[in-house]
C-alpha cells in the first residue's frame, strides 16, 4: 500500500518522476524547491489571471460538415468560470476565452469548408491577452480528446508569449498529470483534482501570502536535476459556495453552435440550454469512472435556494429555458434533492431540465420521481452499465438487477420522461452469456433508448491499472478501437463506438470483411477485442431496434420515433438500420408520407454499403425492409 498522503495519480509512470512523500526528506526538499520555481517564475506575484477553455475537437479529427450540423458538443465552461468568481473574491483579477466556441462559432458562420480555418482561436487568444495583459494564463481541458488542441494552445503561446507562464487543470490534466507535463513543457505547473482550493494554495504560495508546505494536488517540471514532480496530497475538500462568472462570455451562444445533453431532440432548435451544478462527488465508487479519482470521496451538496437563483439568472439575463444538471449523483440526498426541484416549481421559471451524466436507480420513488416532474424533467440516463450479477460486482455498481427492475416498473408510470439506460460492453472477464444478460435485462426494463459502450479504460481509474496488469505480456499493436492492447504505453484517447464503426462502414463500402453473429457461438466464452465492435452492433439492434417490431404504446414509439430522427437527421444520416426503424415508427404512427422517404432512404444507403448488406442478411433484416416495403405498397 502506498502511503495515504501520497495517491499515485498518474500510471504512465515517466522516466524521472518523484512523488512526494510527507515526512519524506526528498519529499520536503523538493516541496522547497516547487516553491522556489514558483517564486521564480513569478517574481511580481499574480494579480490577472486568463482562463483559457482548449478547443475540445482537434484539428485532425475536426470535421466542418459535423459543426455545421451541431453534432460537437458546446458546453460553457463551468469549472473556470467558477475559479474567475472564486479568485475574484480573493482581490485578483480575472478572465475568461473560451477557445472551442470560437472553432464552432467560426465553422457555423462559414458556408463552405474553404472559408473555414480552425487556426480561428489563435487570434481571438492573442488579442484576448493583449487586451487583459494577464499574469498567468491557466488552460483548461476536461476531456483526453483535448490533449492535441492542449498542446497547440500551450505552443502557440511559448511561441508567441515567451515570458508568459501557462498552468493548467481540468479532468485530463488531473488524470494524466506527467503525461501533460512530459508532452507539453511550455506547462510549468499542473493543478490536479478540484481546482478551488489548490489554485488558491497556489495564488497564496506566488503571492508570498502561504508557504510552499501548503501545496497540495500539484505537478511540476523542476530543474537542476530536470525532472517532474507530482505532489498527490489532497486538499481539504472544497465547499461550493461560488456561482460561475462567465464575464463576457455568449452563453446564449453555446447550444446554437453545439450539443448541451443527450436531449437536444426534445427541445426546438431555437431554445437556449446552459449547465448548471448542484452537487459535486458521487457516493459511488464504480471500478471504470474517474469521478472520484478528481473530486475525491463523498458528494457535496451546494445550497439548493443559490443553485435556482443562479438557474434563475441563466433564464433572464441569456434567455435560457433547458438546463443540463452537470452532477454526477444528482438525486444524493433525496430530500434536499426534493426541496431543489420543488423550490424550481415554485418559481414558475418555465425551464426544463435533464440529468444526461446519468442518475443512480436504486435512488428513485415516487416524491422525488413526482418532484421531478413538477420541476421540468424531460429526460435522465440510468447507469445500468450491465445485467450480469457477477459484472455488477466486479465494476462496484451501486445497482442490482432487481434495483434496475423495481426502477423501470416505477419508471412505467412517468411516461413524460424519457429514460435511457447506460450500458458497457467488453468488460474485463464478461463472456458472451453475461453480454446476453444486459441484453435480457434491458429488455425486460423496456426504457426508451439504451446508448452502450465499448470499455475505453480511462487512466487513472481501477478498471485500466486491472487491464494494464492482463496486458503486462501483451506487447501487441493497437486494436480495432485504438485502445493499445499495451495500455501503459498508449494514450487511450477515448473513441466511442459509434464513431469507429462509422469509420469502418466507410472502408467497408465496397468490400465488407466476414461478420457473424457472436450470440450463434458459444456463450462461456469471452469475446476478443476485435469482436467488440460487432458485438456492438447485434446488441443495440437488439435492444434498441427489434423492440419497435412488437411495441404496442404508441407513446413509446412515438419517443422511439423522436431519438431515430436525430440519429438520421444529425448524427448519421446515411445509416439504412436508422432510416428503416424510423420508417417502421411513421408507418405504425399513421406517419406515410415520413414511412415512404426514409424506407426509400434506407434502401438506398444499404445498396451503397456492403458493410451494412451483410449485416442485413446475417440479422435478418432484410426481410424486415421487405416487410416494410410490402406494407407500404399495399397502404399506398
Ligand atoms: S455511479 Fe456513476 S458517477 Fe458514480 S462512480 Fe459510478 S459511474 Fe461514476
Amino acid at each position: 500500500m502506498s502511503d495515504p498522503a501520497v495517491v499515485t495519480i498518474d500510471p504512465l509512470r515517466p522516466k524521472r518522476l518523484f512523488h512526494l512523500r510527507e515526512g519524506n526528506d526528498a519529499g520536503v526538499l523538493d516541496l522547497e524547491a516547487l516553491g522556489a520555481e514558483i517564486a521564480r517564475r513569478f517574481p511580481a506575484g499574480i494579480r490577472r489571471i486568463l482562463f483559457v477553455a482548449v478547443p475540445q475537437i482537434a484539428e485532425e479529427h475536426f470535421v466542418f460538415d459535423a459543426a455545421r450540423k451541431r453534432r460537437y458538443p458546446g458546453f460553457p465552461p463551468y469549472g473556470p468560470a467558477v475559479l474567475v468568481a472564486m479568485v475574484e473574491a480573493g482581490g485578483i483579477q480575472a478572465d475568461i476565452v473560451d477557445l472551442h466556441l470560437a472553432v464552432l462559432d467560426h465553422a457555423r458562420s462559414c458556408e463552405q469548408p474553404e472559408q473555414f480555418s480552425y487556426a480561428v482561436w489563435q487570434g481571438v487568444l492573442a488579442e484576448r491577452i493583449a487586451a487583459f495583459r494577464p499574469d498567468v494564463v491557466g488552460l483548461s481541458c476536461m476531456f483526453n480528446m483535448g490533449h492535441g488542441p492542449l498542446k497547440q494552445v500551450a505552443s502557440f503561446l511559448g511561441a508567441n508569449f515567451p515570458a508568459l507562464p501557462v498552468i493548467a487543470g481540468g479532468v485530463h490534466v488531473s488524470l494524466t498529470p506527467t503525461m501533460v507535463l512530459e508532452d507539453i513543457p511550455e506547462i510549468s505547473f499542473a493543478l490536479l483534482n478540484e481546482g478551488e482550493n489548490v489554485l488558491q494554495r497556489f495564488l497564496d504560495v506566488a503571492n508570498g501570502r502561504a508557504s510552499a508546505r501548503e501545496l497540495a494536488s500539484i505537478a511540476a517540471r523542476l530543474p537542476a536535476p530536470d525532472r517532474i514532480v507530482v505532489h498527490g496530497k489532497r486538499d481539504a475538500p472544497t465547499q461550493l459556495v461560488h456561482s460561475p462568472d462567465y464575464k463576457a462570455l455568449p452563453i446564449d451562444r453555446y447550444s446554437r453552435v453545439g450539443r448541451i445533453g443527450a436531449y437536444t431532440f426534445l427541445r426546438s432548435d431555437e431554445a437556449v440550454a446552459a449547465t448548471v451544478l448542484s452537487r459535486r462527488g458521487c457516493r459511488a465508487q464504480c471500478t471504470f469512472c474517474s469521478v472520484r479519482s478528481v473530486n475525491g470521496e463523498g458528494v457535496r451538496v451546494r445550497d439548493h435556494v443559490a443553485v435556482v437563483d443562479e438557474i434563475e439568472h441563466l433564464k433572464r439575463r441569456y434567455g435560457v429555458s433547458h438546463i443540463m444538471w452537470l452532477d454526477d449523483d444528482l438525486f444524493y440526498d433525496r430530500d434536499d434533492a426534493i426541496a431543489l426541484f420543488d423550490e424550481m416549481a415554485a418559481r414558475k421559471l418555465g425551464v426544463t431540465w435533464d440529468a444526461s451524466n446519468g442518475i443512480i436507480a436504486s435512488c428513485l420513488n415516487e416524491p422525488l420521481l413526482d418532484a421531478c416532474v413538477r420541476s421540468g424533467c424531460v429526460g435522465f440516463n440510468i447507469g445500468i452499465e450491465s445485467g450480469n450479477r457477477e459484472i455488477l460486482a466486479h465494476m462496484r455498481k451501486p445497482g442490482s438487477v432487481e434495483r434496475y427492475l423495481g426502477a423501470a416498473e416505477l419508471l412505467a408510470r412517468y411516461p413524460g420522461i424519457f429514460t435511457k439506460g447506460f450500458l458497457i460492453l467488453g468488460y474485463p472477464t464478461e463472456t458472451i452469456a453475461a453480454v446476453q444478460d444486459s441484453v435480457n435485462l434491458s429488455l425486460a426494463m423496456d426504457l426508451d433508448w439504451y446508448p452502450s459502450q465499448i470499455l475505453t479504460p480511462m487512466p487513472g481509474t481501477p478498471v485500466h491499472q486491472l487491464m494494464l496488469d492482463q496486458d503486462a505480456s501483451s506487447a501487441g499493436p493497437a486494436d480495432a478501437l485504438g485502445r493499445s492492447t499495451k495500455l501503459g504505453e498508449g494514450r487511450t484517447f477515448s473513441i466511442g463506438a459509434t464513431g469507429s464503426i462509422a469509420k469502418r462502414e466507410r472502408s467497408e463500402r465496397e468490400q465488407a470483411r466476414p461478420f457473424s453473429n457472436p450470440f450463434d457461438g458459444p456463450h462461456d466464452r469471452i469475446p476478443a477485442r476485435e469482436e467488440l465492435e460487432d458485438l456492438w452492433i447485434v446488441v443495440d439492434y437488439r435492444i434498441n431496434y427489434q423492440p419497435i417490431l412488437s411495441q404496442p404504446d404508441p407513446r413509446k414509439l412515438e419517443k422511439k420515433r423522436l431519438m431515430l430522427a436525430e440519429i438520421c437527421d444529425r448524427m448519421t444520416s446515411d445509416n439504412p438500420l436508422g432510416n428503416l426503424f424510423l420508417a417502421i415508427c411513421e408507418l405504425r404512427l399513421g406517419d406515410l408520407a415520413g414511412a415512404r422517404l426514409h424506407v426509400d432512404r434506407a434502401a438506398e444507403h444499404l445498396q451503397a454499403s456492403a458493410f451494412w448488406r451483410l449485416r442485413f442478411e446475417v440479422l435478418r433484416i432484410d426481410e424486415v425492409l421487405r416487410d416494410t416495403q410490402r406494407r407500404l405498397s399495399l397502404a399506398a
